[in-house]
């Protein structure tokens, strides 16, 4: 949106007396698009499965459900021929499996997924006990731990305490983690082991750096915000957190059927924020809802 757009859609907000603000950066990334048109463009051509979930939105993936690409978790249980790393990328071991199995890879991994795995690589090759500041379990720390014959994964400074000493610690972050938690928490593991050499390489994404910086601003000027993002999605998970250290009223909505026209009384200012999974179309399907439950509270009171 321009400018001129932008101030079109607040002065029609003010007029409804309630004004929605977007986050200046907010949804869908270049990763998780690029992923989107690579399948859709794959599929036209040949049958393929996606190995894993390519975006944590319901609604484009019944998208490409109906375009025929189908889904399925380990290389195995792929029937296609072509099988489809997705934007969080995979370890050798899984590209490995995936070969074994007579499939034709194609690669969607995002280019700043493709950096952390070759600098927590390349940590290790040298001799650096590798760290991942990252949701464990998460298909993106998957592939970067499973070619790694030793790390630890960390959230919180618990885990960090709970740590084995090492002369040598490097560390990498999710590509999706908030900056700030991430360089908090390798201010803890400096001077919890003040021993020990520690390498931090920064590789939360810039997406990612943007969206949350924009989401702090918007919830800063918004008595409530609505975060739009899939359930399993770790990035909206994260821009509810840092909204809610600045806002009371937070709200986390996967469309805008979720919406209760309760949140909105005594409501002037609606922050909108979407994770890096969530299409424009449903962040202005949201933004719409907002607008046509705000007219339909103007009449009740009048
Ligand atoms: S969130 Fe960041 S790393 Fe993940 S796909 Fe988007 S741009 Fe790439």
């Amino acid at each position: 949106m321009n400018k001129i757009e932008s101030m079109n859609r607040l002065t029609l907000h003010h007029k409804a007396h309630i004004t929605v603000l977007r986050a200046e950066h907010l949804g869908m990334c270049f990763g998780v698009r690029d992923a989107i048109n690579f399948a859709q463009s794959k599929v036209a051509d040949h049958p393929i499965t996606v190995m894993g979930e390519l975006v944590h939105n319901t609604t484009v993936l019944n998208d490409l459900k109906k375009r025929g690409v189908r889904f399925e978790d380990k290389p195995e249980q792929v029937e296609t021929k072509s099988a489809m790393i997705t934007a969080h990328g995979a370890s050798n071991r899984t590209r490995n499996r995936a070969k074994a199995a007579g499939l034709q890879i194609s690669d969607a991994t995002c280019p700043l997924v493709h950096y952390a795995h070759k600098q927590i690589l390349e940590l290790t090759a040298i001799g650096y006990h590798p760290i991942i500041i990252g949701r464990l379990g998460h298909v993106e720390v998957r592939g970067l731990t499973e070619d790694l014959s030793e790390y630890d994964v960390v959230l919180c400074e618990d885990e960090i305490n709970a740590l084995t000493a090492k002369p040598r610690f490097g560390v990498v972050a999710q590509t999706t983690q908030p900056i700030a938690r991430v360089r908090a928490l390798v201010k803890h593991l400096k001077s919890g082991f003040p021993n020990s050499e520690v390498r931090f390489i920064d590789t939360v994404c810039k997406p990612t750096k943007q969206r949350q910086s924009a989401a702090e601003k918007l919830a800063r000027k918004s008595d409530m915000v609505l975060v739009v993002g899939g359930i399993n999605s770790n990035n909206t998970h994260e821009l509810m957190r840092t909204c809610r250290r600045f806002c009371e009223r937070v709200h986390h909505v996967q469309g805008p059927d979720e919406i209760l026209a309760e949140w909105l009384f005594d409501t002037d200012t609606i922050g909108i924020t979407a994770g890096t999974s969530t299409p424009d179309e449903l962040i202005d399907a949201v933004e719409n809802r907002v607008y046509s439950i705000s007219s339909l509270n103007i009449r009740k009171v009048s």
